[in-house]
């Protein structure tokens, strides 16, 4: 697995000013910034300052140290682009379809017939569920 130097973490760039991005927010801990490749208008990132490869890393603290940010910002993108709906997805690794390695969470304003794809789901065996929460229960 590559480690990035922080030095050379874009995102780290963005949020020290070093290169430009279309930023609107910016708190003690975190900034929000325009997606260079939107998935619909208005479709931003909440970034933490603090570096880390993936949420998974992230401590509690580091995760409540967001809440500021995650309390105002997709409420204000809904206003400003007149969106009907939010998605706030967040992708871990490669096979998650994480790009830049420094955490981030995207939000993506969503309006009505916007063809825009739900991920796919099926109905779960019963006993299947009881099994694996049973599993999960246990790994706390
Ligand atoms: P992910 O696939 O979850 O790692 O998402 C990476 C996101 O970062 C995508 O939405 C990209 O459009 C966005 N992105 C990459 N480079 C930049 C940049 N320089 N400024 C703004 N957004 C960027
Ligand atoms: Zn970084």
């Amino acid at each position: 697995m590559y480690i990035m130097n922080p030095m050379d973490c874009i995102f780290c760039k963005i949020i020290n000013k070093e290169i430009p991005s279309a930023m609107f927010y910016e708190d003690e801990n975190a900034v929000a910034f325009l997606s260079i490749s939107p998935t619909s208008i208005g479709h931003s990132l909440i970034v933490p300052k603090k570096h880390s490869r993936t949420a998974l890393e992230m401590s509690a603290d580091e995760f409540s140290k967001l809440s500021k940010a995650f309390a105002i910002v997709p409420n204000k993108i809904k206003s400003v682009v007149l969106a009907t709906g939010i998605n706030i997805i967040q992708n871990n690794e490669s096979d998650a379809g994480q790009v830049v390695f420094h955490t981030h969470f995207h939000v993506i304003p969503r309006f009505p017939n916007d063809g825009l794809k739900e991920f796919p789901h099926a109905d779960a065996d019963k006993e299947e569920l009881s099994a694996l929460a049973e599993k999960l229960r246990s790994a706390f």
